[in-house]
């Protein structure tokens, strides 16, 4: 990697905030990338939600699947759209899918 403004030879650079290529001259390089951010987005897409792995990154919530035992769920809120029915919650299993409707509802 270069410097786009002079085309110094970057160097790596620690800062507080991580570490990244930077110009000797002190140059400000129009992308800055981190070598982790090289490596995740080289191996796979990381804004895939749902494909990579097999598993959920938003699925964050303790709750044990009924259907597959996974222990961390997606919870989705789901809006009434009759006034008199309760706002529910579903709980998506982060592993396989399988969405569970809860009574009640939050807090
Ligand atoms: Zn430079
Ligand atoms: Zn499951």
């Amino acid at each position: 990697m270069f410097c786009k403004t002079c085309g110094s030879l970057l160097q790596p650079r620690q800062t507080e905030y991580g570490k990244w290529m930077s110009c000797p001259q002190g140059h400000s390089q129009p992308k800055i990338v981190t070598s982790s951010d090289t490596i995740v987005s080289s191996n796979k897409p990381s804004q895939v939600i749902g494909i990579s792995d097999g598993k959920n990154p938003l699925a964050v919530h303790d709750h044990i699947c009924k259907k597959c035992g996974h222990d961390k769920a997606e919870l989705i809120e789901v809006a009434p759209f009759y006034s008199d029915e309760d706002q529910f919650i579903r709980m998506k299993c982060g592993k396989c899918g399988f969405a569970e409707k809860l009574e009640g509802r939050i807090g």
